[in-house]
């Protein structure tokens, strides 16, 4: 079957899934939800199998944090359903969801230590040999280089307990300096916006707010398909929202929406400053609002005057008309929310073109009110458990390595000598790598994420792990890209086998459980910390984490006074009973309520209680076309039933039926033609460094000049070029020049 008929019969297989459940022709929204989608057996109790108990849980995929009923049979899930009353989801899930648990069973789950022999092979290795080979190993590393020549990378997939655990046990008891997560890849734009101009990292939404907004902007969101369960709570909004939908392709959202601002890539920032500008021009803001909760604003009505209709339609293909019809849309919302994800935060400018988006709210009061906001959300599950306690770029509870009170306070939580905590933050996940290539990084501890497929310019990033001289990877599957290089890998278990807190978009804590058995000798990241902390000799450090919930109650502690308190919350029977919890819960806030929005008041979290304008000139893309490699280069992802580097996905024979099985590329008509390529043949794709094969896709859903491939497929970063953005060091990957050309023609 062809890639798009392939893409069309997964359509029309699962019609509530994609556009179904979007706008209908007729303008009104519908309601349908995603309560049963037909066809996902998995998901729905076997006849024979009649559960005895049930359980809740949210689910371990994306940040959207469903809530899932666990049917149990003798204490071992058997099948799972959304849970109707959990504030988050209401009763839907999507396909991912569905096939949480089927996704343990696969044949390439790890189930012992593997340590890498002589002759290069893995070889099956007890428990005690391999922590014994961790601790030597990772120690000769140190001593031969120094203390802060390992690192480790970690994820937003495990529990934000186990985050605590290996941040505090990596930097406080072992002597690192540098780890960071994969959440470098997807949120670190965000976390750097908010805290310049909020004061804290502070995402103000509940989802709610999608039922509560008459204009919905969403921008570099394929919100459809990426979080498909968001998407459904506009579906219910009653108000008859206008959507305007900010990206340069012709998504899946974007043909939903109301409004297609289909802008040039990475112009973003020009065309906010030329919204503001024009909102400005109209005497459309809110001077009140302005003067009493914000600063900067004149600084940023002069940066902005000279933005014009002109100038920022050249700049981004968008009309002048339309500009302006745009800020007028805005101005006549009463409540407007803005919402981005990786279009904004994936790029050279991010930082700067996510606070264009918190100004346009600030300037014209969309803060603080139901159905408003300058909303970033997220992508894996416990990306915001990694930004408040994993203890990479912040120091636990959200604060600040260099802070010397910061540092007392959480020595004095932890019990331990203030002088084990570096007065330094870690290099970032780019600094990283490039520490490994300059030979300051030699020992590398990889936990929960695959690199040697996700990270920007891939052929580079392989060559890179190969120069360590100690690999070690921790995760459920031995057969990943990263875990195929590892000397050492460590078998984890996988959501459903373990239990602990994972933190949503929206800040809501929600538990999740050990409904299963892991397999083999896999242990629960949390157990495996314990030993190496023990086999490392500083096992007295953390005496008192013999359980999650012990380090959840080390959370509560380390949370008090700051915006993310969560004192309120007694212990995991409260939050289990509670349907989670939204942070802020500072222990007098009242016990029933279930939405929490941020600066109702309008008071921010910087001293002076103001939020800051932030800005600076756009920034020219780094790669663009040339006559060799004459195409941009578009990423993104490709269906509902894909999870990043499909590691978990693929395993699933219900999500594989869902999305091609091969790379393809998205092509206009218009460059089919000029580059010679018939819909559905193979094309070779190529960048300065290196290049692929997939199949041509021949769409308008991409612009001509622009091609697009799904980020999920193991060849794609092959393509793409390591640059990053200033401010957040997170890495612009939708953005790079290639050609593209018929394989035959090229024996390709
Ligand atoms: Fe799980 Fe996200 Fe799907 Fe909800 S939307 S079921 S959290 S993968």
């Amino acid at each position: 079957m062809s890639t798009a008929a392939k893409k069309e019969s997964m359509w029309n297989a699962f019609p509530g899934l994609l556009h179904g459940l979007a706008r209908q022709h007729d303008g009104s929204l519908t309601r349908d939800l995603v309560q049963n989608p037909g066809g996902f057996g998995l998901g729905q109790v076997p006849a024979k199998q009649t559960p005895d108990a049930v359980t809740s849980m949210v689910c371990g995929f994306c940040s959207t944090g469903c809530g899932l009923n666990i049917h149990l049979r003798e204490g071992q899930a058997i099948s799972l359903t959304p849970t109707v009353e959990y504030p988050v989801n209401v009763g839907m899930a999507c396909p991912k969801g569905w096939e949480s648990l089927a996704v343990l069973a696969a044949d390439d789950r790890a189930t012992q230590p593997l340590l890498r022999d002589e002759r290069g092979r893995r070889q099956p290795v007890d428990w005690p040999t391999a922590l014994a080979t961790f601790t030597q190993r990772m120690r000769a590393v140190q001593e031969r280089h120094g203390p802060h020549s390992t690192a480790f990378l970690s994820t937003g997939q495990i529990a934000t307990e186990e985050m605590a655990y290996l941040g505090s046990l990596a930097k406080f008891g072992m002597g690192m300096l540098h780890g960071d997560g994969n959440t470098r890849q997807c949120m670190a734009t965000s976390v750097v916006a908010y805290k310049q101009a909020f004061g804290f990292d502070a995402p103000p939404y509940t989802y709610d707010d999608f039922e509560q907004s008459d204009v919905i902007v969403l921008v570099g969101s394929n919100l459809c398909i990426a979080h498909p369960i968001l998407w459904q709570r506009i579906c219910r909004n009653k108000r008859q929202p206008k959507i305007v939908v900010i990206d340069p392709r012709k998504t899946e959202t974007a043909m939903s929406a109301t409004h297609h601002l289909p802008l040039k890539p990475k112009s973003d920032l020009t065309l906010f400053y030329g919204l503001a500008h024009l909102l400005i021009r109209e005497s459309w803001t809110k001077p009140e609002y302005i003067a009493a909760h914000t600063n900067g604003f004149d600084e940023f009505r002069e940066h902005v005057a000279a933005f014009t209709p002109q100038r920022v339609a050249a700049a981004t293909g968008i009309d002048a008309e339309t500009l302006l019809a745009t800020a007028r849309l805005i101005h006549e919302g009463e409540r407007v929310s803005f919402w981005w994800t990786m279009g904004v935060n994936q790029s050279y400018e991010g930082v700067r073109a996510a606070q264009g988006l918190i100004n346009l709210a600030l300037m014209t009061g969309n803060i603080g009110r139901p159905g408003t906001g300058a909303n970033s959300i997220t992508g894996q599950c416990n990306a915001m458990g990694s930004r408040l306690f994993s203890n990479t770029t912040n120091l636990l509870g959200g604060r600040d390595f260099t802070n010397p009170e910061h540092r007392q306070r959480v020595a004095e939580v932890l019990s331990i000598d203030p002088g084990k905590i570096p007065d330094q933050p870690s290099w970032a996940y780019d600094q990283i790598i490039e520490g490994i290539l300059k030979g300051k990084i030699c020992g590398l501890w990889v936990v929960a994420t695959n690199p040697a497929h996700s990270w920007i310019n891939q052929n580079m990033v392989r060559d890179v792990l190969s120069r360590l001289e100690f690999l070690v990877v921790q995760d459920m599957y031995h057969s990943t890209e990263t875990a195929v290089m590892a000397d050492l890998l460590l078998p984890a278990a996988a959501w459903g086998e373990k239990e602990g807190t994972l933190i949503n978009s929206e800040r809501r804590f929600g538990l999740i459980k050990k409904v299963a058995r892991a397999p083999g000798q896999a242990l629960s990241d949390f157990s495996i910390f314990r030993l190496i902390a023990e086999e490392w000799g500083c096992g007295e450090m953390f005496r008192n984490w013999t359980e999650p919930e012990a380090v959840f109650q080390s959370m509560k502690e380390l949370s008090r006074g700051q915006p993310c308190d969560i004192t309120g919350i007694r212990d995991y029977l409260e939050l289990d009973a509670r349907g989670g919890v939204q942070w802020p819960c500072p222990d007098h806030a009242p016990e029933a309520e279930q939405q929490r929005r941020l600066f109702a008041d309008g008071r921010f979290f910087h001293n002076d209680g103001k939020a800051r304008f932030v800005f600076d000139p756009p920034a020219e893309m780094p790669e663009p076309p040339n006559a060799r490699y004459p195409l941009l280069l578009l990423t993104g992802r490709g269906t509902a039933a894909q999870w990043h580097t499909q590691t978990r996905t693929a395993k699933s024979p219900v999500l594989r039926k869902l999305y091609p099985g091969g790379v393809y590329l998205e092509i206009n008509p218009a460059d089919a033609r000029k580059y010679g390529v018939r819909p559905n043949q193979m094309v070779m794709v190529e960048s300065q460094r290196g290049k692929l094969s997939a199949k041509a896709f021949v769409t308008h859903s991409v612009q001509p000049g622009q091609v697009f491939l799904p980020m999920h497929y193991e060849p794609v970063n092959r393509l793409t070029l390591a640059h990053f953005d200033p401010h957040s060091r997170q890495p612009s990957y939708k953005n790079c020049a290639v050609s593209v050309r018929p394989a035959e023609a090229h024996g390709g």
